[in-house]
């Protein structure tokens, strides 16, 4: 069993070579899209496996590494997110790990093990622990029962209580070198694989969930759109893009003001490198100040997406303004 992405394989070499004597806590940071949860999985796999390779590495043929790929091997636990049905009949994941799902661990913890070897628990994402479960889990990490490891996973470690920060082993992974991810997607026969992953801020599983993304090929209409704000027609563009959800529209949009505030103070653009003539000219031409003004209330929004009733007059009020940047 190798790295799970070609970017991680020193992060795994790292870990391999800990497998005789594991960090008991250890917290795998970085930014979102680049692989840490395939990451702790294989390391907790690992860590179970009853027969490994030289390396260290699972053997994927043993019983326990059976158990592990059906879901099913008694002495790990995954803490993640839990599905909950909405009011609408809407399956959403919950928005932290509660105290309950802490507890789990913690009883877990003090059982026996079935297989007379490691018990691992996977928590992901460690920075979605509520304060009441971050406590609670925090009286185990202090002092974790023998053969016992726990796998944190954060894409924001700052959240995490410092309490549970201290009691880890931190490994941060940082994002890919652009050549290795861009080769990599491409390989998935991806177009513009360099665009997308300058449009996911260098994170290529993020680039390939765009890519797959239904919603990812609405971008070139709406940023051709704001491209000539000159001739931008808000009602006519406010209806032609009513249905696109209000997460992908955020993001589009929210990007191409970072990118024209970039344009306007560096001279150049990270996330639509497609774009970046256009962005650069209306970088010259924009307000500043009403600019910056917009892209603050946007952050702001970014928080708290909402599907409003009538979304065509909220996306009309949007280009309005958006359009009076270059008065
Ligand atoms: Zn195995």
């Amino acid at each position: 069993m190798s790295a799970p992405y070609p970017w991680l394989e020193s992060t795994w070499t790292r870990l391999l070579a800990s497998r005789a004597r594991p960090a008991q806590a250890l917290l795998l940071a970085g930014p979102q899209g680049i692989g840490k949860a395939e990451l702790a999985q294989r390391w907790a796999q690992t860590l179970l496996c009853e027969s490994p390779a030289a390396d260290g590495a699972a053997c994927d043929i043993c019983a326990a590494c059976h158990w592990f790929e059906a879901g099913s091997h008694p002495d790990f636990l995954r803490v993640t997110l839990l599905e909950k049905t909405t009011k609408d009949n809407e399956i959403r994941l919950a928005s932290g790990l509660e105290v309950d799902q802490a507890r789990e661990a913690v009883e877990f913890v003090q059982l026996s093990t079935y297989r007379a070897g490691t018990r691992v628990v996977l928590v992901d994402p460690a920075d979605s622990l509520n304060l009441a479960a971050a406590n609670a889990l925090l009286k185990v990490l202090e002092e974790p029962p023998l053969n016992t490891v726990f796998i944190l996973v954060s894409n924001q470690p700052r959240r995490l209580l410092p309490t549970i920060r201290s009691r880890c082993t931190r490994v941060d992974i940082g994002l890919p070198d652009a050549h290795i991810a861009t080769r990599w997607l491409e390989d998935r026969q991806l177009k513009d694989a360099g665009v997308l992953l300058a449009l996911s801020g260098g994170a290529p599983l993020q680039a390939l969930r765009w890519a797959e993304g239904s919603e990812s090929g609405a971008r070139q209409g709406v940023l051709e759109s704001l491209a000539l704000p000159e001739r931008l027609d808000p009602i006519t563009e406010g209806e032609r893009w009513k249905t696109l959800s209000p997460q992908a529209w955020h993001g589009f949009t929210y990007r191409w003001l970072c990118d024209m505030l970039a344009a306007k103070l560096q001279g150049r653009v990270r996330f639509n490198p497609d774009f970046e003539t256009a962005l650069v000219q209306l970088g010259k031409q924009v307000n500043l100040t009403s600019l910056l003004a917009l892209a603050r209330t946007q952050a702001e929004e970014g928080r708290t997406l909402t599907h409003p009733l009538n979304r065509s007059l909220q996306l009309q009020a949007w280009l309005s303004r958006y359009r009076r940047l270059f008065d």
